[in-house]
């Protein structure tokens, strides 16, 4: 995750810390470089241009450059506006604290790890909130998509709504409310259909179970992989639901993290979790503090 941009951005602010005096053109130089391998890690242009302005302004200022440690001192500008190109200071991933069932809904492409993701987040709500879950796939599309669903539950150890062959996404979302309901389920994931683009009749379905479900959350798991595309994806939905949040999968996989740099300057919505594997505990809270640590080594 991050590597080559890391390695990249230390090599830049080694030299810089090595440095004694800084004038405004060491600045300039070094920002030079960190533009470079933003762009390199496939961040979206604006957002790296509008990073490199805000760093520079504050960087070039009298009494960072007159300091006793200049260097460090840029450093740290670098380290701070990373955190807020990152969606700033660190919040709580989920909040539960609504009247149950509290309803979660769970967005995206085929292929993004949807599926995968929503079971992850469920044994992570019996684990770490200790509360109880149950799951529900609302894909009659993809064959087998319940049955992937429900095998992975008894994996997680939490029960998915029984399957009732030909029932359509919002009939089966009623009695998923329904069975939470009884079942005294404080959370209910809804795993909604996905395609393979965004198109007109997935975000009719989607709208019209958000309509019935009023989901406390609805979470986009789109595929860090794509990059750029992640981001892309990303703005079609906010476009057309109130997402509260995005979760990034196959971030083990991204060695560069344009889509995670990116997101939140985009699109305005917050990266919550990230997808670090296939296992089912593969899925971490995502920390811009902790992100940015990781990044400037
Ligand atoms: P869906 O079509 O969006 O529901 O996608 P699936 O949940 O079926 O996931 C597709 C594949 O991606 C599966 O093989 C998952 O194990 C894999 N996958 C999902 N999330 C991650 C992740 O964070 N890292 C890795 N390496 N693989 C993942």
């Amino acid at each position: 995750m991050f590597d080559s941009l890391s390695d990249r951005l230390t090599g830049v602010f080694d030299r810089l810390r090595g440095r004694g005096a800084l004038g405004e053109q060491d600045v300039r130089d070094a920002m030079r470089e960190v533009r470079i391998a933003l762009l390199e890690a496939d961040v979206a242009l604006p957002v790296a241009r509008s990073f490199i302005d805000a760093v520079t302004e504050k960087a070039v200022g009298h009494s960072v450059l007159k300091s006793v440690t200049p260097g460090q001192q840029v450093v740290k500008i670098v380290n701070d506006e990373l955190i807020a190109m990152l969606g700033g200071e660190d919040a709580a991933p989920l909040d539960l604290d609504a009247k149950p069932p509290v309803v979660i809904m769970m967005v995206g492409l085929q292929g993004s790890g949807k599926t995968t993701t929503t079971a992850k987040l469920a044994r992570m709500i019996r684990e770490k909130h200790g509360k109880k879950a149950l799951m529900a796939s609302l894909d009659v599309n993809r064959p087998a998509a319940q049955e992937q669903l429900k095998v992975l539950g008894e994996q997680v150890d939490v029960s998915t709504l029984p399957i009732i062959t030909g029932q359509q996404p919002v009939d089966i979302a009623k009695r998923a409310m329904e069975s939470a309901r009884l079942q005294a389920a404080d959370v209910l994931l809804l795993d909604t259909a996905g395609r393979l683009h965004v198109d007109e009749a997935l975000m009719a379905e989607m709208k019209a179970v958000a309509s019935i479900s009023k989901p406390h959350e609805v979470l986009l798991v789109v595929d860090s992989l794509t990059g750029q595309d992640a981001v892309n994806v990303a703005q079609n939905f906010s476009e057309e639901i109130d997402l509260t949040g995005v979760i990034l999968t196959r971030m083990d996989g991204d060695a560069r993290g344009g889509a995670a740099l990116s997101m939140r300057a985009v699109t305005g919505k917050p990266i919550k979790f990230a997808g670090t594997g296939e296992k089912l505990d593969a899925l971490e809270a995502f920390h811009p503090s902790r992100v940015a640590n990781r990044i400037l080594g």
